[in-house]
């Protein structure tokens, strides 16, 4: 088993194939210390979601290897690992069911308080109690109830509430009114704290407040250094 890690995350001269002589990854290497946040750019088919997929070991790679915290993923148990990442996907998870049973999902033994406290903290609080029966209003599926920024807040309630040492979030691309915009880029401040991040970023603000910014292109790797040192060159 993968022991309670820090966060720290290295890929070394990583290359991965999906199609024997097309690889969708070539040659990356990234240093990232706990705690820090990763912007991923680059255009669609470039690899971003590739990286994501090795390193919660969806694949594994053809040469290299990731480390987390030292430990090679390939010699721990996938549960032990995955257990200590949790992922946001753009395409955001609701099922059939409360609020607050959406919220817990993954942390069956949430108390009520503390579904409360996660939801305060990424602004979802006060949109949640002013549904028709709060936190237990029943959403659907594919219910539109929520707005795709509700959505959001919701799963970024839900991964705060997990609380996993590194978090991989693919960012909406989907337009989201200003209000609600700005609760998400306050949200997103909140649940990155503390956690090393990886995020599929399409948000300027979130390049902006990355520690690094990852350059993708055709799984080769273009760039990396904060906005602040790119808008220098
Ligand atoms: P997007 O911005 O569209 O999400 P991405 O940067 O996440 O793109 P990847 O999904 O990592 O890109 O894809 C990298 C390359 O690997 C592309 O050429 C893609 O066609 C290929 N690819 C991705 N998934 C698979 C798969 N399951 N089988 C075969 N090839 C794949
Ligand atoms: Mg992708």
């Amino acid at each position: 088993d993968l022991p309670t890690v820090q966060g720290n995350v290295n890929f070394k001269d990583l290359v991965f194939e999906y199609e024997p002589g097309r690889p969708a990854l070539n040659r990356i290497n990234l240093d990232v210390i706990a705690g820090q946040s990763i912007a991923l750019v680059g255009h669609t088919g470039s690899g971003k979601s590739t990286i994501m997929n090795l390193l919660c070991r969806f694949y594994d790679p053809n040469e290299g290897v990731i480390e987390v915290d030292g430990y090679n993923i390939r010699n721990v148990t996938i549960q032990s690992l995955r257990s200590q990442i949790g992922v946001v996907l753009q395409d955001t998870f609701i099922f059939s069911g409360s609020i607050r049973d959406n919220i817990r999902f993954g942390r069956l033994d949430a108390t009520d308080d503390e579904i409360e406290k996660v939801a305060k903290a990424v602004h979802a609080h006060d949109f949640i109690v002013g549904l028709p029966n709060g936190y237990d209003t029943e959403v659907q599926e594919r219910g539109n109830i929520l707005s795709m920024g509700q959505r959001q807040l919701i799963s970024f309630a839900r991964a705060l509430l997990a609380n996993p040492r590194v978090l991989i979030l693919d960012e909406a691309t989907a337009s989201i009114d200003t209000d609600t915009e700005l609760k998400i880029q306050e949200a997103l401040k909140t649940l990155l704290a503390g956690r090393t991040s990886f995020i599929v970023a399409h948000r300027l603000s979130t390049i902006r407040n990355a520690d690094k910014i990852v350059v993708l292109d055709h799984g080769r790797m273009m760039e990396i250094g904060n906005h602040d040192e790119l808008m220098k060159e």
